[in-house]
């Protein structure tokens, strides 16, 4: 069944995943909140990236950098001067819009008229004002990106890390882009979370290190439990950005057609000498077995975070009938690999009676390390249901005969099988189904 966005957003905001900036204030466009649920599989997603790019790889090491930099870094950039998208107004409904996503050109997409503005170009970069004093104060942006604060790193982070070539600096942070037409949920939003990487490499190695990141990328999407056949991988050709010598996109299916989700470039050695030359400082890497100088070039991963959180909940989210056409049953289920849900595994009592032990063994698998709950109000299959829809792969439940045989039941989400489980052993099958899970989805 095809995914339908209202039905997943109501879902998000009824079961506390995602909603609005400032509800109560009515909104506030482009921007969104992530609640308890929301929260949890974003830091999971997020720290598996960490994990893939950073913590498996011996050549790459991360940062965290301030969202405020210097503004003389994003005028050697290029943003200040070229990070524009094209806009139009509607002269009859004053509705605005990005010219290259009308449906008609010259035609406004709200309603219909050709009473239309001359193209005009609108930087997308938000700016602020650092300093007390107004007459002091200098302007600054928001950084539009997290790459930036990589390349003015560079240098310092080579150093301490002793890093030698090829090697990666990696981070997570948030981006902020006046977005034209925010839409689409969380897609495009004007504040978001990038999780970028750059690999610095020797413009005469022979390693095509720009298809071996390309390869590495699709893994992770497997990983994250995305079918080969929802993803698409589009090389740019000769259509490039001013810093890119080649470009990737990695598309995901999205309810509202194809669109990406990360993007690999060759970025060259453009980044570097642009901030060489603004800064005044010496951005070479000595090559020791080589005795060479020179400025190395970049191979650039880049992925939102928010945007692909977006597309594994689109991924995830189903919808099935258990019951007959005439009497529908319907289930929502989150069908999230069990390595980034939310909650992993839900303790549930069959009885209120039954309380005491079952929360005790629910406390026991929280100090493991597995993201738990313990849930004792309502009939065991609405809870079931419950934990379906927020995407719990292992729901536990703790019976009377538990006190007994000292084993629990445990039902698995997708399949709704259950199987009986001894609990001195539940930790290590739980860790092995969870560990498992982090196996590309082919
Ligand atoms: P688009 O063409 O969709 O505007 P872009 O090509 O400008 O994106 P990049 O500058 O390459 O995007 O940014 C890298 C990644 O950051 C994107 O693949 C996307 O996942 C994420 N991203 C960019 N803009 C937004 C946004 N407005 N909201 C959410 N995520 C974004």
């Amino acid at each position: 069944m095809a995914v339908d966005m209202k039905e997943l957003t109501a879902l998000c905001k009824r079961r506390g995943f995602i909603f609005q900036s400032s509800e109560i204030y009515g909104g506030i466009n482009g921007f969104w909140d992530y609640g308890p649920y929301g929260v949890e599989l974003k830091n999971a997603i997020k720290q598996f990236w960490w994990r893939e790019i950073v913590h498996t790889r011996p050549d790459v090491v991360g940062q965290d950098a301030s969202i405020i930099m210097h503004p003389t870094v994003w005028k050697a950039s290029g943003h200040e001067d070229g990070f524009t998208d094209p806009m139009v107004d509607c002269r009859d409904c004053k509705s605005r819009f990005r010219a290259d996503q009308l449906e008609e050109p010259g035609k406004c997409g709200s309603c219909g008229s050709r009473n239309m503005t001359e193209v005009r170009k609108f930087n997308l970069m938000l700016s602020t004002s650092v300093g007390a004093n107004a007459e002091s104060s200098t302007t600054a942006y928001l950084r539009p990106e997290t790459a930036q604060a990589i390349f003015v790193n560079f240098k310092t982070i080579q150093k301490t890390s002793r890093k030698k070539l090829p090697f990666g600096i990696a981070q997570i942070g948030k981006a902020f882009r006046n977005e034209i037409t925010p839409r689409n949920f969380t897609f495009r939003s004007r504040e978001f979370e990038q999780m970028e990487m750059q690999y610095f490499i020797d413009p005469e190695d022979k390693v095509d290190h720009f298809s071996n990141w390309a390869e590495l990328r699709k893994g992770f999407f497997t990983k994250l439990g995305f079918p080969l056949e929802k993803l698409r991988f589009k090389d740019h050709g000769q259509e490039l950005a001013h810093y890119a010598k080649r470009a990737m996109d990695i598309e995901f299916e999205f309810p509202f057609g194809w669109q990406e989700v990360e993007g690999i470039h060759d970025r060259g050695d453009f980044d570097l000498t642009q901030h060489a030359q603004f800064a005044g400082e010496n951005m070479e890497y000595f090559d020791e077995d080589s005795k060479r100088k020179f400025v190395p070039h970049v191979v650039e991963t880049s992925i939102g975070a928010d945007r692909v959180t977006l597309a594994v909940l689109c991924e995830a989210y189903s919808v099935e009938n258990l019951g007959t056409e005439a009497e529908p049953d319907l289930r929502t289920v989150l069908r999230f690999k069990a390595h980034i849900a939310p909650v992993q595994v839900a303790v549930l009592p069959l009885m209120k009676k039954l309380s005491e032990p079952a929360e005790a063994l629910e406390r026991e698998l929280n100090a493991q390390g597995f993201r738990t709950e313990f849930d004792v109000t309502g009939q065991i299959g609405k809870r079931y249901r419950r934990y379906d829809e927020i995407g719990t792969p292992y729901c536990v439940t703790f019976d009377f005969e538990s006190l007994e045989d000292q084993a629990v039941t445990v039902r698995f989400r997708d399949s709704m099988e259950q199987v009986r489980i001894p609990i001195s052993g539940l930790s290590e099958w739980l860790r092995k189904e969870i560990h498992q899970s982090m196996l590309p989805s082919l």
